[in-house]
């Protein structure tokens, strides 16, 4: 629902930061706006109507008033506070370091629903911890195919060869693998990823290419799992351009 000067949306909340004496600056992932810096008047006052909703990762419904530089919160109800996260230590950091993400891939202002749908997803298998590994890989390569930045691993990035089935050299700087006739000697920043690694984001680029959702209809193996998460780390985190805080708190936590 939109007016001239107020909105009402889905939200979840992302970060917030003291912002002055009393408000908020929170961070609001909306379902309809996409990532949208909100202030919350006297938020950090005792007995604030805000108090409980703003917390992290909370999943709201708000209005929103809109400002000349600001928007403020007028109304926040939540819809689901993610317990089961808060109440876990490498859950929760699991929880933020997907936030984080979103914080760094999502412009302002700019909808982008099914990321939002991704990181609602990604939560809800968190809170009933359904085969939580699987659904770190899973959004963040959501969030990597829809900020539009999912790399080649089909063919050579230099000749468009089919890559071989092996162990291959990956180079976030080129967004892609050279095969052995192009290798170039002069790329620093190579990563390894293993065989089986390779194989399942193959069978997945195949998939969004031809516009299939992509589930996870392949058993995957522990290893490859931990290999998979650790190169989609790199990845991201390159392509971020900084190493965010809740990764650190997250191999804090591992
Ligand atoms: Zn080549």
């Amino acid at each position: 629902m939109v007016s001239n000067k107020t909105y009402v949306t889905e939200a979840l909340i992302l970060n917030h930061r003291d912002f002055g004496e009393t408000d908020l600056l929170i961070t609001l992932f909306t379902k309809l706006f996409g990532k949208v810096p909100v202030v919350a008047r006297r938020a950090k006052m005792p007995n604030s109507k805000f108090s409980s909703g703003v917390q992290l990762l909370n999943r709201v419904q708000v209005s929103i008033g809109r400002g000349r530089n600001l928007d403020h919160m007028n109304e926040c109800e939540i819809v689901d506070s993610f317990q089961g996260i808060k109440s876990d230590l490498a859950l929760l950091s699991k929880g933020l370091f997907s936030s984080e993400l979103v914080v760094n891939f999502i412009q302002d202002r700019t909808p982008n629903i099914q990321v939002f749908n991704a990181l609602l997803k990604n939560l809800n298998d968190l809170e009933m911890q359904n085969n939580i590994e699987q659904s770190m890989i899973w959004f963040q390569l959501q969030l990597i195919n829809f900020s539009g930045v999912l790399p080649e691993f089909i063919v050579c990035i230099n000749c468009n060869e089919n890559l071989q089935r092996m162990d291959h050299i990956f180079f976030p700087s080129i967004g892609g693998i050279n095969c052995a006739n192009c290798s170039d000697i002069n790329l620093k920043d190579g990563v390894v990823i293993l065989e089986e690694s390779l194989g399942f984001l193959r069978h997945i680029q195949r998939m969004i290419r031809s516009s299939k959702s992509y589930l996870f209809d392949k058993n995957i193996d522990e290893n490859t799992l931990k290999d998979l998460n650790r190169f989609l780390r790199i990845y991201l985190s390159y392509t971020a351009e900084r190493q965010m805080k809740s990764t650190k708190f997250l191999d804090l936590v591992n």
